[in-house]
């Protein structure tokens, strides 16, 4: 299994090297802006580092769509590289994957399961890459992962997930469409 540290794009030493000093595993719990300082692990805490300027590049959030069922069994969530490593746990025996989605993390993650021999469908409410592509870059994107087996279903939301403990199917339109991932 690959480990976050063994992803890093720089060593220590790059940090130190370019006068940049490297605090990992602390969080900027909150800014004194009067001050022009930040306080790191807690708001009450005394440790903080001083500044001039503050750029915030704190990165962007998961967002998960709020469907009835989302609670049961059989949904994986893939946004960090545990869930990652998650998906790829449990599609290992598995013969059929739904993917939810339509950037390029679905895309991507379609192709791959197709390329592993299960049956994807990717569902996706728009059409893909919608934000990135226009029209006919992103025809030819779903063209090329229909090619590698990929069932895309475009301009359908998603209703809920049904099924008792575990989710069985998906409805789309009213209807019970598809099993998912199984083994
Ligand atoms: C599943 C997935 C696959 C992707 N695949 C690709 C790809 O193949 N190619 C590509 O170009 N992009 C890809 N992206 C997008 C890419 O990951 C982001 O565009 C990129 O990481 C954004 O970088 P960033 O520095 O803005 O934010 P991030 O990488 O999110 O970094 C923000 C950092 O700020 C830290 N932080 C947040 N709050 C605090 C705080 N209060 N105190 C201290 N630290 C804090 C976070 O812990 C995090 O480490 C993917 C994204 C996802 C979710």
């Amino acid at each position: 299994m690959r480990l976050t540290q063994d992803l890093k794009l720089k060593e220590r030493s790059f940090f130190a090297s370019s006068s940049i000093r490297l605090l990992l595993g602390r969080t900027v719990a909150s800014i004194d802006r009067q001050k022009k300082r930040v306080i790191l692990d807690r708001p009450d805490s005394t440790e903080g580092e001083d500044y001039d300027r503050l750029v915030i590049a704190t990165g962007s959030s998961r967002q998960v769509p709020n469907i009835p069922g989302s609670n049961k069994k059989g949904l994986l969530k893939l946004f960090s590289l545990e869930e990652a490593e998650e998906v790829k746990k449990n599609v290992r025996n598995s013969n059929s994957a739904i993917v939810i989605g339509s950037g390029p993390v679905a895309a991507v993650v379609s192709e791959q399961l197709s390329g592993m021999k299960i049956k994807t469908t990717l569902v996706s409410e728009a059409r893909l890459l919608q934000g990135m592509l226009d029209r006919n870059v992103s025809s030819l994107v779903t063209s090329i992962l229909m090619e590698e087996g990929v069932d895309v279903i475009t301009g359908k939301k998603v209703k809920n997930f049904v099924g008792f403990d575990k989710i069985q199917c998906i409805v789309l339109d009213g209807r019970c469409l598809l099993q998912t991932l199984s083994s």
